[in-house]
């Protein structure tokens, strides 16, 4: 049988410093999983090949997963979409139909004043954004900008069809019944017709895990709630663009974007999961790359949800997990969290992490 295998893409900025960070911990608990490395975004367009050159495809297909650094640099903004590093995740996301992007936001213990909110509305906050990821307004047609009788208009396409609905839905109730047992469905209905179809779509799906309690939320709505009790939260599911605005404001209920992993996956199998892209919320970070300073949590936690969609390896993941909680709650931090502590160098946390796994 063949061995397991990662792809591992560090691409731009921080993305090398804390792919390797997650490499180091993944090897540290399955070290029967290869890890193969490619060239993507920025790092394969300055040596003359494209954003997602043919030897990186030829990896991921070979794989079980992926793991992704970070694509996107400074000279190359303004550039078409083609001809930039993040065109990369374009393909990636519509080759492996990466339909599910799954944001868990956790403050761990110590860190609750590094929120922006009050230490006692995000302690313990523990919740997971099930965002779609290749349908809705980024995606219908038509999209185009266009002159009609001399005047300048634009349009954008909010298009679902109905099993698109019913396969996120599906993800979302899943990984409820790991979780809390709460869903709840964010969308527009009382104005958007793609939400009166989602919002029918989800209480269908509802009905088959009557385990789970299922409420549903108007966008503007769930804005504010999630600044405003964001505890009460388990499992929120919701369309792409709002899921796109949604996560984002969840995640900086943390205090640091360099905390927070993602994993993307696409409607293919593999042996022991599904296959799916892993990779840290946050960018290349222009402004901190080759420091050696940047958070290696989010890079780290994504290595841990390779491990438990991809692999069905709850057991490790769960090890990951706990040795960064450990980690902070030992008090040890980065540059970007420390306040009055010495903070520790992107090695230094990741030897601690090991250190405590
Ligand atoms: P960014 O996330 O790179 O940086 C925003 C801020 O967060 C910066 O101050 C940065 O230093 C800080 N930060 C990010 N990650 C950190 C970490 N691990 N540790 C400590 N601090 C961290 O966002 P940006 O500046 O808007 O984008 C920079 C580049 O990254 C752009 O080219 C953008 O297109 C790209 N980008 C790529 C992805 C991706 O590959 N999925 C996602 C977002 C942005």
């Amino acid at each position: 049988m063949k061995a397991p295998e990662v792809a591992v893409l560090p691409g731009d900025g921080i993305g090398p410093e804390v792919t390797r960070a997650a490499v180091r911990v993944l090897r540290a608990v399955r070290g029967d999983i290869e890890c193969s490395e490619g060239l993507v975004g920025g790092a394969a367009l300055e040596r003359g090949l494209t954003a997602y050159p043919a030897e990186t495809r030829d990896l991921c297909d070979r794989a079980d997963a992926i793991l992704f650094g970070s694509v996107g640099l400074p000279q190359y903004d303004g550039k078409p979409l083609p001809e930039r590093p993040e065109f990369a995740l374009f393909l990636l996301r519509r080759d492996y139909e990466l339909y599910a992007n799954l944001r868990p936001v956790q403050v761990f213990p110590g860190l609750e004043d590094a929120s922006s909110l009050k230490p006692e509305l995000v302690r313990g906050l523990d919740l997971l954004v099930v965002r779609e990821l290749t349908g809705g307004i980024y995606f219908g047609q038509p999209k185009e900008q266009r002159t009609v009788e001399g005047v300048d208009e634009a349009v954008d396409t909010m298009f679902y069809r109905a099993p698109e609905i019913e396969r996120i839905a599906r993800v979302a109730f899943e990984a409820a019944r790991a979780r809390r047992r709460k869903v709840t469905s964010v969308d527009k209905q009382n104005i958007l017709e793609t939400s009166r179809l989602w919002r029918r779509v989800v209480d269908a799906v509802a009905r088959e895990y009557p385990d789970v309690r299922i409420d549903h939320l108007l966008v503007d709505n769930a804005a504010m709630q999630l600044v405003r009790r964001p505890s009460e939260f388990d499992v929120i599911v919701t369309e792409n663009m709002f899921g796109d605005i949604l996560s984002d404001e969840a995640a900086i209920l943390t205090g640091s974007i360099g905390t927070l992993p993602s994993a993307s996956l696409g409607t293919r199998r593999v042996a022991h999961g599904r296959f799916g892209l892993y990779e840290p919320i946050g960018g290349t970070a222009p402004d901190i790359a080759g420091k050696n300073v940047a958070n290696p949590t989010a890079a780290i936690l994504s290595a841990a949800l390779l491990l438990r969609y991809s692999f069905g390896d709850d057991a490790n993941a769960a090890c990951i997990e706990s040795a960064v909680e450990r980690t902070y709650a030992d008090g040890l931090r980065t540059s970007e969290l420390a306040r009055a502590t010495p903070a520790l160098p992107t090695q230094g946390f990741t030897e601690a992490v090991l250190e405590r796994l």
